[in-house]
């Protein structure tokens, strides 16, 4: 199982050290079976620890170049990054990045041979308009993606629960990811308002890979808690 961490604008450089060094050091003692990964803000990426795959939230398509506040290719590869998100939901609505831009960005880290993950989700109003229109817009955000890359990772956010506390129910997840897997043969995440409390039953449901995770990841404790409820330490 895959447990990712999106930091997004909170941690800070020293903060972010220190994070990794408790969570390594959790880690370290426990031996979990999962993949771990942690997106921090760009300024404070830094190399991958042993137990724990450091990537970035966001890059521009490009090695580098006039892009004004934006990182790209080279800034990443200086800290041996290799893992990038691409196509969050608050990049696409507030950062207003368009289909086309998130495919241009996806295709340029492909052919880098970087580990994508891939994130898709749909509004409250399309949730609200039943099953079939969460399908299609879900399939229309994969337009120019390639769904065969073999360093895909797709994380599946409805916005509606990104940040509001309220998961989708494991009947909506189960549906959805059912949905996702009859073209998708890479791990599928859910994210959205996943915290200790809802992780056990979220992490069980068939065709759940991994979850990627805000708001309860930014404490390494709580991170650390979602991980002993799923795989509760042997005595
Ligand atoms: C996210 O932004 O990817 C996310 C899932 O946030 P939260 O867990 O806070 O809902």
């Amino acid at each position: 199982m895959i447990f990712a961490a999106n930091f997004k604008m909170h941690h800070t450089r020293a903060s972010t050290a220190e994070y990794l060094d408790r969570l390594e050091s959790i880690l370290e003692a426990a031996e979990y079976p999962f993949k771990v990964m942690v997106f921090p803000p760009a300024t404070a990426l830094q190399p991958s620890r042993d137990w724990i795959t450091v990537g970035a939230q966001n890059a521009y398509p490009a090695e580098s170049g006039a892009y004004t506040g934006e990182i790209g290719l080279s800034q990443l590869a200086e800290f041996g990054i290799d893992t990038v998100l691409v196509g969050h939901s608050e990049r696409r609505n507030i950062l207003g990045e368009s289909q086309e831009f998130i495919a241009e960005k996806f295709g340029y880290f492909a052919d880098k041979g970087l580990q994508i993950i891939y994130c898709v989700g749909e509004p409250l109003e399309v949730r609200e308009s039943g099953f079939e229109a969460v399908a299609e817009y879900l399939w229309e955000q994969f337009d120019g993606i390639d769904l065969d890359y073999e360093r895909l990772i797709v994380a599946y956010e409805p916005v509606w629960a990104i940040g509001t506390g309220r998961a989708a129910s494991v009947e909506e997840i189960a549906a959805t990811h059912a949905e996702l897997r009859r073209r998708i043969r890479r791990p599928l995440l859910y994210g959205g308002s996943v915290k200790p409390s809802n992780i056990a039953q979220i992490g069980a449901i068939a065709d759940v890979d991994g979850v990627l995770v805000g708001s309860a990841s930014l404490d390494p404790e709580s991170f650390h808690a979602m991980m002993i409820a799923v795989a509760p330490p042997q005595v």
